[in-house]
């Protein structure tokens, strides 16, 4: 197989203490596989002046998927590059128990569905103003029945729901459930009672491609319908797909259901680039303690090796998390154990 390139952004606070081990072990795969580590945030503007400088860039460009550790602070600006830049509009949830994990729930046995988030619209087109910019309207709320400008002083901000937009992850959702073994279901998750207009729209778009992929069963929840049942029967849903906001919200509530958001991996999908980070932040309460759990960054790093051909690799890595799960032997302290972060890894290398 050809050369891969991956650009490597280790992220701040605990996350670097994650991911070097985890890059330690992807490195001893002896995989044709090259890491590429471009300057961004803080070290970018100590040496060059710009947190994204043009190099950076290029350095993402040229290479075939991004790993990037958890960041706050001045590595935002190649997060946004990543997301909007390269049109990564699907951002993909995976939530699955296995044996051994330290889940809250008293029968999470056979939760596995994957929430697959609109990451480029809906209220994130991030379009916000004074309530008086938007008086012409004059237009009143359904609800409220009154103009936009007797509302008083405030703020509003846009939802936008486009065609396209939908269309596109309601398609990856289904192309999703085709691949997956479980039950071949999807669920498309809005507030569409409330808000007719735009959420109404993302579910009749949705019932428009489920009618073009009728060996896939459909079906749709009210979002706060939706959360009640994540927590009560979570083992009823296969791929979930909603707006921005919703995902961004019920991801992390579903990291939850598991226990720790040290579990939960996430990749954001384009039609030609993907970036893969875990979904938690960068802890920066446990920072230097090597304690960080890095099962999530595992996880992420297995989705990446399957975005760019290494199947077989990804699947070996699961089976190995899932196993050192098992054996309960060398966990982190949010897990129960009393492991470091390069203990686990070891650990987890050694059962590949
Ligand atoms: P951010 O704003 O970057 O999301 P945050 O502090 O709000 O940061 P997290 O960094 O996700 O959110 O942390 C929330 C809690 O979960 C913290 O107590 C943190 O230590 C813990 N946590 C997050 N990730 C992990 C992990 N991989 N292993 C162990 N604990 C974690």
């Amino acid at each position: 197989m050809a050369m891969k390139r991956i650009a490597v952004i280790e992220g701040d606070d605990a996350a670097p203490e994650a991911m070097r081990p985890v890059l330690e072990l992807l490195h001893n795969l002896n995989l044709p596989l090259t890491f590429e580590y471009p300057i961004v945030g803080q070290p970018a503007i100590d040496t060059v002046g710009s947190p994204f400088p043009d190099a950076a860039r290029d350095m993402i460009d040229a290479a075939d998927a991004t790993f990037f550790g958890s960041t706050s602070g001045p590595s935002g600006a190649s997060l946004m590059y990543l997301r909007w830049g390269k049109q990564t509009y699907a951002n993909i949830r995976p939530c699955r128990y296995f044996q051994g994990i330290a889940s809250p729930l008293a029968n999470p046995v056979g939760i596995d569905f994957v929430i697959v988030r609109e990451n480029l619209e809906d209220l994130y087109v991030a379009v916000e103003g004074d309530l008086a910019e938007l008086a012409f309207l004059d237009r009143p709320g359904r609800t409220t029945r009154k103009p936009l400008r007797e509302l008083g002083q405030g703020r509003y901000a846009i939802k936008a729901i486009t065609r396209e937009g939908t269309e596109r992850i309601v398609r990856f959702a289904f192309e999703l459930a085709k691949k997956r073994a479980k039950q071949n279901k999807v669920t498309c998750v809005t507030k569409y009672n409330m808000l007719r207009e735009s959420d109404g729209y993302f579910l009749e778009v949705a019932r428009e491609v489920a009618e073009a992929n009728p060996e896939i069963e459909f079906d749709s929840f009210i979002v706060d319908d939706f959360a009640c049942r994540l927590i009560r029967e979570p083992q009823r849903f296969d791929v979930v797909v909603m707006p921005n906001l919703y995902g961004d919200l019920l991801s992390d509530a579903a990291g939850g259901l598991l226990g720790s958001l040290g579990l939960a991996a996430s990749g954001c999908y384009g039609d030609d680039y993907a970036y893969f980070e875990p979904a938690h932040g960068t802890a920066p309460d446990i920072a230097g303690q090597n304690i960080i759990n890095p099962t999530a960054t595992l996880l992420t790093a297995s989705m990446m090796l399957e975005y760019i051909g290494f199947d077989e690799q990804a699947k070996r890595l699961e089976s190995a998390i899932e196993q050192i799960y098992a054996d309960g032997k060398v966990l982190t302290p949010d897990q129960g154990g009393d492991a470091t972060t390069p203990a686990m890894v070891q650990a987890i290398a050694a059962a590949m």
